[in-house]
């Protein structure tokens, strides 16, 4: 008899945590609501539904979301495989035909021999029986409510509002300064002062830049403490310098008087190597973002790893609720894939599945559950849930902010020594970006495969 687990949600999280315990010696049922009841969302029957583009973003090995795809390859990832067979031609992306494959992932799930489909709204969370959560962002508010009950509601939120995120070395630091408000230390944050004009300047650009248009369900529903900045503008010229671009307390060294305006950056990391731009959540399409931004002094070379976003997300507070193994640490039975659990995105989304599946198939075994290391993509998004920096938890894409410290020392050994120079200083040229993130993402693959092959 094999071991039973049940799956709430058919999205990409759901299907792969289903096909990862199935092919694990588990029988697994899958409910999804579609076609009876849809979110505002979704609109096929299909299962594996995308709501929203049909890319899953860079194919690149080197970049942090093309390792993540590396990775699933490596863990027999349904959902990678699918999109192998119906992508389309989009450069360096890897993009799929939607209806082919929602159709293909649909046949998959239904052919396979020990997975049960029932469409079927489920409103509350099973009081035992291993079961994976995989509803999504816009899980149906019965279950929602329940989950709310398991949780604490005060660990479950509804909206993400994201802050982009800068690397440390693309900021310039003779303007920037390090200082925390009314504080004479040296101070956790860093600060981007605006004299008048400036700040001006930087308001008439925000009010005139392109927005991301709002969905019919997310009209009008922002929460007070998280507005988007140009909706904070619309209040009045001074609103922001009254807000997140607070000077006081904050005298610029130069000068040794607070600005006119501030934004602060916040370290995102342990080393300090990215920096998020502190209540920055925004609407504005990635490239307004990046257009006005690059307007704040000290930010005009800015290097963004993330741009910042605000929209409809049912998710946990996960470092608070839910252990590595992706179980609720309060009703271990119950283990959380996809969206809801704390990530941002198809492929982080589909990666949690992965997780969650294997590891319920373990649990029901009476298996230790996986942890993958954390200098591997997959590890790094769990460590994001489960071990922050920030007090404020807020989904993330992978990025290489959430990588352990880059080892510049290992990275050296790897190449060739150079020549000294003619004033006999050894030649240490910066590593360029693109070198730091073909080797994080080669020592990640690395670190997956010997990790697989210990299991
Ligand atoms: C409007 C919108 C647009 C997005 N666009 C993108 C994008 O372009 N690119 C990107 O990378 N990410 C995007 N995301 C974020 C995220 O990656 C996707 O939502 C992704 O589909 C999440 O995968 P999931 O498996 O967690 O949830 P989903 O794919 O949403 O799957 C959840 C499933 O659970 C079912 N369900 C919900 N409640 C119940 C219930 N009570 N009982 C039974 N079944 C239930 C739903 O019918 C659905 O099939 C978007 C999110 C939203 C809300």
């Amino acid at each position: 008899m094999k071991e039973k687990i049940t799956i709430i949600g058919g999205g990409l999280a759901g299907c792969e945590a289903a096909w990862q315990a199935a092919n694990h010696d588990c029988h697994v049922t899958l409910y999804d609501m579609k076609p009876d009841i849809y979110s505002p969302a979704h609109e096929s029957p299909d299962l594996g539904e995308l709501v929203c583009s049909n890319s899953f973003r860079s194919n690149d090995p080197a970049s942090a979301v093309g390792l993540l795809k590396e990775e699933m390859r490596l863990l027999d990832s349904l959902l990678m495989k699918v999109a192998e067979e119906t992508k389309v031609p989009a450069g360096k992306a890897l993009a799929v035909d939607r209806q082919k494959f929602a159709a293909a992932i649909t046949k998959q799930i239904s052919d396979h021999p020990d997975i049960e489909i029932i469409r079927e709204e489920i409103k509350e969370l099973p009081s035992s029986g291993i079961t994976i959560l995989a509803s999504g962002p816009l899980t149906a508010s019965d279950l929602a409510d329940d989950l709310a009950r398991h949780t604490g509601a005060e660990h479950l939120a509804f909206y993400d509002a994201i802050a982009p995120i800068v690397t440390a070395e693309s900021l310039n630091r003779d303007i920037i300064f390090q200082a925390s408000r009314y504080d004479d230390g040296p101070g956790d944050y860093l600060n981007c002062p605006f004299d008048k004009d400036e700040y001006l300047q930087f308001i008439h650009a925000l009010a005139a830049a392109d927005k991301v248009p709002l969905k019919s369900f997310e009209k009008q529903k922002y929460f007070e403490g998280c507005l988007p900045i140009e909706v904070m503008l619309e209040r009045g010229d001074d609103t922001l310098r009254f807000g997140p671009m607070k000077p006081v307390g904050l005298p610029d060294p130069r000068t040794g008087h607070d600005a006119y305006a501030v934004v602060q950056l916040r370290m995102e990391d342990r080393e300090g190597s990215h920096y998020n731009m502190v209540g920055f959540q925004t609407k504005l399409t990635y490239s307004g973002q990046k257009e006005v931004f690059r307007l704040i002094p000290g930010m005009e070379q800015a290097d963004f790893v993330r741009l910042g976003s605000i929209h409809r997300n049912t998710f946990v507070c996960a470092p608070k609720v839910l252990l590595p193994s992706l179980q609720l640490k309060n009703h271990p039975h119950i283990l959380l894939a996809g969206q809801i659990s704390g990530v941002e995105g198809y492929v982080e989304s589909t990666a949690m599945g992965i997780l969650a599946g294997r590891n319920a198939a373990r649990l029901s075994q009476g298996l230790t559950t996986l942890m993958p290391p954390p200098d591997t993509a997959h590890g790094a998004l769990v460590r994001h849930l489960t071990e922050p920096l920030s007090k404020h938890f807020q989904p993330s894409n992978v990025n290489y902010s959430l990588f352990p410290p880059f080892d510049k020392k290992a990275f050296r050994a790897t190449q060739p020594e150079l020549p000294p120079l003619p004033n006999k200083k050894r030649r240490r040229s910066r590593i360029s970006k693109r070198d730091k993130a073909a080797f994080r993402s080669q020592l990640a693959i690395e670190s997956l495969i010997t990790w697989l092959l210990s299991l």
